[in-house]
């Protein structure tokens, strides 16, 4: 079929049920998934003319709201995949605290990672926070600032952190991000990551899992009676 071929020619591979078809370009994304007319202005803006293979595939199933595990190799794209996932349904400021979650294994990431949003959000209102040892203190002292922000960007320890000293909930978290996922996966971060999911209990959560690296080329997934929604 097209879509096959398609496939094929991007080196894209898939498996699950009723996958989305990819998309050819950023102007079809922007208009068959409805994204805000921002966001296609700002991608020209900042250079970005042509999806790379991960966002072609990743942003259309996210934006079903399925769960996703995303492989890439590095350079290819990731960061804008998961973030346009994001700003298909967090546009807007709402005021009722974060709505999305990136988490990074480093400081370095997280701010990369945060500077990509800052620009494509460029000249609206949805606000995204970097959580930093200073922004956590800052958010402490006056929790009102913390409803001001819609999308975080932090590190597993010093989410953790701010969550354990009750500064920070996710109950209306619908987007959880893990980039890096092997590396959040690995001992150290798990506990870490195990607590933050916990803390998401909103029934709207939908996971995104990036990472480059593969334990194997072809893995085998088995699913023994009902998942957990
Ligand atoms: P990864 O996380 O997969 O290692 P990044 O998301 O950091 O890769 O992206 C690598 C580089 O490619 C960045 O400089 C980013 O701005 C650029 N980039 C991403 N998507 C595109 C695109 N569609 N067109 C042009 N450049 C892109
Ligand atoms: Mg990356």
């Amino acid at each position: 079929s097209e879509v096959a071929e398609f496939l094929k020619k991007h080196r894209i591979k898939v498996t699950g049920s009723d996958v989305p078809h990819p998309v050819k370009s950023f102007d079809m994304l922007c208009k068959e998934h409805e994204f805000p007319a921002f966001v296609q202005r700002n991608l020209q803006k900042f250079g970005f003319r042509q999806p790379t293979p991960i966002q072609m595939q990743a942003v259309p199933i996210a934006v079903h709201r399925r769960d996703l595990i995303a492989n890439a190799p590095t350079g290819s794209g990731k960061t804008l995949a998961f973030l346009l996932s994001i700003l298909h349904d967090i546009n807007t400021p709402e005021k009722e605290g974060f709505r999305a979650v990136v988490v990074s294994p480093t400081r370095e990431l997280a701010t990369q990672i945060y500077e990509h949003m800052r620009n494509l959000t460029f000249g609206q209102k949805v606000k995204t926070c970097l959580m930093t040892k200073k922004a956590a203190t800052l958010q402490a002292e006056d929790p009102m600032m913390r409803q001001r922000y819609d999308i975080l960007v932090t590190t597993p320890l010093r989410l953790v952190h701010s969550i354990q000293k009750g500064e920070i909930n996710l109950k209306h978290v619908r987007r959880l991000v893990l980039d890096e996922a092997d590396t959040l996966m690995e001992k150290g971060f798990l506990e870490q990551v195990d607590e933050i999911l916990a803390a998401c209990t909103s029934p709207n959560l939908q996971i995104s899992l990036f990472s480059a690296t593969m334990p194997s080329s072809d893995p085998v997934r088995v699913i023994i009676g009902a998942m957990n929604s």
